[in-house]
């Protein structure tokens, strides 16, 4: 079964394999098979997923709750600490209220179809993540896609297409190619027109804004009309998602989101790792000033060796170096240099590109290691 169709793969060279990593390692180090890297693969922006008082925080609630959650948190799945996080987050977000998902997937292929039905209209970036490009599938609003991050092409869109309701949706920080949503622009088009406004901060949290997020960041206010979603699994160094909104939403979503309904509960032990995670992203706010710095650097050294970044704008710097096979062999020879920073094919991106991602773990040495190694190769 399946014999030709991944032999298939094989022969275009887009096979995936899954990669173990060893042990946890100091700072921004991986062991794979036994070795150590430096990573340049990690969302973990922030250095936190190895953080002493989060990993205590997770061991203490394990201890007192148990690790399962035996149930949804609609039958018995919820404690205490679940809402606590949520309450944590609406505040960080600067909205009424918040609600927990088990993933930034899960939040967003739960939370999309339930916010547009029939009748409406989805307005969302060609780029936008794989987990909203299926949430819009599960919804059974019209779909208009805008070329990415045109707010011309979506204000002409938004003028022509008639629906009950009006959603926009994009990613903050664009996973794949680094740079960012023009959020200004897009939430003045959707005041415009009533529209509502979805966001996907997965990879703002923590990184734009002061580690607050890409409204912060833009200094854009939030309000009844923005729908803010984000994930504790990457700058928060975590596990699990939010959607930060007002009551209404959330309470539709507690309603109606079916990956909120029908699936059990993220274990007390991660919701306690988020709280402390939150509490050290807003006390330590030289993890942010780190990151940020540790980027400039990077990029600074990347674009002088003159490699196509395409519009990298934050720590997440594609790095173009030809086709599939090229973009392959280019991130093995970093693997015999012992650095890791995969190799992102198609579908996952249309142009081949080496994805390395620069943390607030990362040593000055770490940096230039890789920009040493980029020179040569
Ligand atoms: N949205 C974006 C923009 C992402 O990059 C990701 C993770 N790759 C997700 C959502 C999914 O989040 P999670 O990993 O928590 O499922």
């Amino acid at each position: 079964m399946f014999f030709e169709e991944l032999e298939r793969l094989r022969q275009d060279n887009l096979l995936r394999q899954i990669r173990d990593r060893g042990p946890a390692c100091a700072s921004a180090k991986i062991l794979i098979n036994g070795v150590e890297h430096i990573n340049f693969s990690s969302n973990d922006y922030l250095g936190l997923a190895n953080h002493p008082s989060i990993t205590e925080a997770a061991k203490k609630a394990l201890d007192k709750y148990g690790f399962g959650s035996g149930a949804s948190r609609l039958l018995s799945g919820g404690t205490e600490l679940h809402r606590e996080l949520e309450k944590n987050i609406a505040e960080f977000k600067g909205t009424e209220t918040a609600l927990v998902f088990n993933s930034g997937y899960t939040a967003n292929i739960s939370a999309i179809p339930t916010l547009a039905g029939e009748g409406d209209v989805i307005f969302s970036d060609e780029l936008n993540h794989a987990s909203i490009i299926d949430g819009c599938r599960l919804s059974r609003a019209k779909k208009a896609i805008y070329r990415h991050r045109d707010v011309e092409h979506l204000s002409e869109l938004i003028k022509k297409e008639k629906g009950k309701r009006k959603i926009v949706i994009t990613d903050t920080v664009f996973s794949m190619d680094g740079d960012v949503a023009p959020l200004k622009e897009i939430s003045d088009i959707c005041r415009q027109h009533n529209a509502i406004l979805y966001i996907d901060d997965a990879h703002g949290t923590g990184v734009l804004g002061n580690g607050k997020g890409a409204l912060a960041h833009f200094g854009v206010k939030p309000d009844s009309q923005i729908i803010q979603m984000g994930t504790f699994s990457k700058a928060l160094g975590s596990y699990g998602a939010f959607i930060a909104a007002d009551k209404n939403v959330t309470d539709w979503l507690t309603n109606t989101a079916r990956g909120f309904i029908y699936s059990t509960a993220i274990p007390a032990c991660i919701a306690a790792a988020a709280i402390e995670a939150l509490e050290v992203l807003q006390k330590e706010q030289m993890l942010v000033k780190k990151l940020w710095q540790n980027r400039e650097r990077l990029f600074k050294g990347i674009k002088a060796l003159g490699f196509d970044t395409i519009n990298s704008e934050t720590p997440i710097i594609p790095i173009v170096v030809g086709g599939i096979e090229a973009t392959m062999k280019f991130s093995e020879l970093l693997i015999n240099h012992n650095i890791y920073a995969p190799a992102i094919r198609p579908p996952t991106a249309r142009v081949p590109r080496i994805r390395v991602t620069v943390t607030a773990a990362h040593t000055e040495d770490d940096i230039d290691k890789l920009l040493k190694v980029l020179a040569v190769a």
